[in-house]
């Protein structure tokens, strides 16, 4: 179903229109309320009135995490605090959080995003939908709770962790839609599978709506089978305000952007100019509606390529590929970019492993290493090393062939890879640690 058809599918050249409007009006806002702002576009000559429409947004100074960092914590904040009605962070794994503040409107089209895209997955108010994102200041829990209640489904909210209890009342409840990372509903499927007790005959999941980690199509098909639910890619950063900025429809071919909201472009992240439509680069965002913190072309560091072709699901709305690595995932070993979600694409083609990896790069002897540990599915795991060759020769040839270089390949035994019940963490990169 389609949520908002009147902003969903609109006509490329009235959302054009629509979108200068919001463009010029937040432009108009950043330079008279933010210093930060002010003080960008006078560093490059550019003042309000050279904004006519959308085309001028080239014009406009990018935005960065730094930008983010330094201002922490209220610096980009153009309202005051009384209009505020919450605060998010996203965990840095260094120094400050990214903070983001949120006035009641704010809140109002984060949770239409994410009832867009719970919609395109075929959520209505009959649906029970659990929430197994975090919750707290992690937007993943408060904004997909936001989206079931907009649309009038059933919260469920559970939050990560106690998978055992999770699984329980996922039965008992008889949930029908499952929100978490992919990493966790991997963990739950497996949870399912390990129990003697429960079985996915006494479930009625049907779609699953899971994000806030890169995610490969192969661990997308993995999931759908061991998990028997449409798996629905749903992406958003803090940023910008959070999941929803965009998400899959019922096609699943591609990521639809709320542009209403929210403004794609993709740049060459060495030129900073623009690509042609359908060319590989870096996603950045500019807010078009946002009160509180409104944000000038954030450079998001995903790297896609947009689709403006209208979707055989009726939106027009633009779509950006899924994301397969963030620039600041992507490892350069022996010379050679390596994104972790190649290794787990390959993974997911070999049925003896699971989808669980970890990479270990090191500098010895003035050479990259590069270990992969993985885990065969129990009833594949064998030893001595030798007897499980027949499994391993087959994935390291594919690895070599997708990533040009050789891995070192180390088995594990079943279940002492990590589970997680947020996002994974894939890469130990000792080479950090060297000089
Ligand atoms: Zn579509």
């Amino acid at each position: 179903m389609i949520f908002n058809p009147e902003y969903e599918c609109m006509e490329r050249d009235k959302m054009r229109e629509l979108q200068s409007r919001r463009l010029v009006e937040t432009v108009k806002t950043c330079y008279e309320k933010s210093p930060f702002y002010r003080k960008k576009m006078d560093e490059i000559g550019v003042k309000p009135e050279d904004i006519k429409s959308i085309d001028d947004i080239h014009k406009l100074p990018f935005t960065t995490k730094i930008d983010l960092r330094d201002e922490y914590p209220f610096g980009l904040q153009v309202v005051p605090q009384s209009e505020v009605v919450r605060i998010h962070a996203s965990s840095g794994t260094t120094g400050k959080p990214v903070v983001a503040t949120y006035t009641k409107h704010d809140l109002d089209v984060w949770s239409e995003g994410v009832a867009r895209v719970m919609s395109a997955g075929g959520v209505t108010k009959d649906d029970i939908v659990q929430v197994s994102y975090g919750y707290g200041l992690f937007t993943g829990g408060l904004g997909a709770h936001d989206g079931a209640l907009k649309i009038g489904a059933t919260q469920l909210p559970t939050s990560s962790g106690n998978t055992k209890k999770q699984i329980m009342l996922m039965k008992d409840f008889g949930t029908t839609a499952l929100c978490c990372t992919p990493s966790y509903a991997m963990h739950i499927a497996e949870a399912i599978e390990s129990s003697h007790t429960l079985s996915l005959d006494d479930m009625k999941l049907k779609v699953g709506f899971f994000g806030a980690e890169p995610w490969s199509n192969g661990m997308r098909k993995t999931i759908e089978k061991r998990l028997r639910l449409k798996a629905i890619d749903i992406y958003g950063l803090t940023e910008i305000s959070g999941p929803g900025v965009g998400g899959e429809c019922e096609c699943q071919d591609g990521i639809h952007i709320w542009e209403d909201f929210f403004y794609p472009e993709i740049i060459n992240p060495e030129t900073l100019q623009p690509v042609p439509e359908g060319e590989f680069g870096e996603l950045v965002f500019t807010t078009l509606c946002k009160e509180a913190m409104p944000i000038l072309r954030y450079r998001t560091r995903d790297l896609t390529r947009i689709r403006y072709e209208k979707c055989k699901c009726g939106r027009t709305a633009a779509r950006i590929d899924r994301i397969f690595g963030r620039s600041d995932d992507m490892l350069i070993i022996r010379g050679v970019n390596v994104f972790p979600s190649q290794i787990e694409t390959c993974l997911t083609e070999f049925p003896a492993f699971q989808p669980y990896y970890f990479i270990t790069v090191d500098r010895i002897n003035h050479e990259d290493s590069f270990e992969i540990k993985v885990e065969l599915r129990p009833e594949f795991y064998v030893t001595p090393p030798e007897k499980q060759l027949v499994y391993v020769n087959p994935l390291y040839k594919r690895i070599v062939s997708v990533t040009g270089i050789k891995p070192s390949i180390k088995v594990v035994p079943p279940m002492t890879l990590e589970r997680s019940e947020g996002k994974a963490k894939h890469v130990l990169d000792m080479r950090k640690y060297d000089d």
